[in-house]
């Protein structure tokens, strides 16, 4: 099977509607064929900046125009980051996300900050990924000289409802910096965010999007809504786990080679839905008490179920 960047939403509507066991199997077979069945990888993320975001994303417990119980704090220190890298490291993570709430980089003592960072967990062998925003040419540049592997840069949805959920941000800012992103020789990780109200054809518009990209991003993680209280969307119903594992099987399909990372919302998945989605091509998930500021999954309780289902930990730079 070659990799195409030229789907159609036809075609990702007919492999999204393929009953359910067909497409589970469809979509474990070209796993099969890319990536080693069972291998997980596992990311840890490190929120170096929580709180007093500018931006109004719906969603998100550090906008600081919502009354949640995210506080602005100030910055981590050097030292408690890579404690906290080296901490997950020890725990089998073989990529360590740095994530700040900025609207995007700006020439700081904060950004020369973690430009440092990232070189010293990049020296522990490990893919290190940032979440910072939205960024320029040379602050790509400046990344990528600090070791920087991948940055992440989410959709978060289709073009037409991401302006419900945003409106501080257009959907061509983030698209231009995936382009910047990728320019600059890192991988993109994106993807999106499910069960904020969008509609079917809104997350199959989001995986036409993301398909179409030539290359695919190297990482897509499939984040299921966290309603948080005091944001708009604190009441939004969950979404059914069957959409997520057809979200992350239509992904695997459509982009063979990339890592579907199961992220928020992991930890009301029982290791039976899990499994499932490792079955339809997720392939790495986010371990730690936290993700930014929601809870998930225990670190013991993802000890158990990789024991139980037999998974190994994916070490740094598979792809290499
Ligand atoms: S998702 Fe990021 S940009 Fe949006 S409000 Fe939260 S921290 Fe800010």
């Amino acid at each position: 099977m070659t990799i195409r960047s030229d789907w159609t939403a036809r075609e990702v509507q007919e492999v999204h509607s393929t009953p359910l066991l067909e497409l589970i199997v469809k979509a474990m077979g070209i796993h099969r064929k890319y990536h080693a069945v069972g291998e997980i990888q596992v990311c840890h993320l490190i929120s170096i900046k929580t709180g007093g975001c500018s931006e109004d994303c719906k969603y998100c417990a550090q906008s600081s125009r919502y009354q949640t119980s995210v506080k602005a704090e100030p910055m981590m220190t050097y030292e408690e980051v890579i404690a906290g890298a080296k901490k997950a490291i020890a725990r089998g993570a073989t990529r360590v996300c740095l994530g700040a709430a900025w609207r995007g980089v700006r020439k700081s003592r904060q950004f020369d900050e973690t430009l440092r960072m990232i070189q010293g967990i990049a020296d522990l062998g490990v893919e290190v990924c940032c979440t910072l925003g939205l960024l320029r040419e040379d602050q790509a540049k400046k990344l990528k000289q600090a070791g920087l592997y991948a940055y992440n840069h989410n959709l978060d949805s289709s073009e037409r409802f991401y302006n419900t959920i945003i409106t501080t941000r257009s959907y061509q800012d983030r698209l231009n910096t995936l382009d910047i992103v990728e320019k600059s020789g890192m991988s993109v990780c994106c993807g999106g965010i499910i069960g904020m109200g969008e509609t079917g054809e809104d997350r199959l518009q989001l995986l036409l999007t993301l398909s179409k990209r030539n290359p695919h991003p190297e990482s897509v993680p499939i984040n299921l809504l966290s309603p948080i209280p005091g944001t708009p969307l604190e009441n939004q119903p969950k979404l059914s786990s069957w959409e997520l594992i057809r979200m992350v099987a239509t992904a695997r399909i459509l982009m063979p080679q990339s890592m579907i990372r199961l992220s928020a919302g992991r930890i009301d998945l029982s290791f039976q839905e899990q499994a499932l989605c490792f079955l339809s091509g997720a392939n790495s998930i986010f371990a730690g008490e936290k993700l930014l500021t929601v809870g998930n999954t225990s670190i013991d309780s993802d000890e158990d179920m990789f024991t139980l289902l037999g998974l190994q930990k994916r070490r740094a730079y598979a792809y290499e």
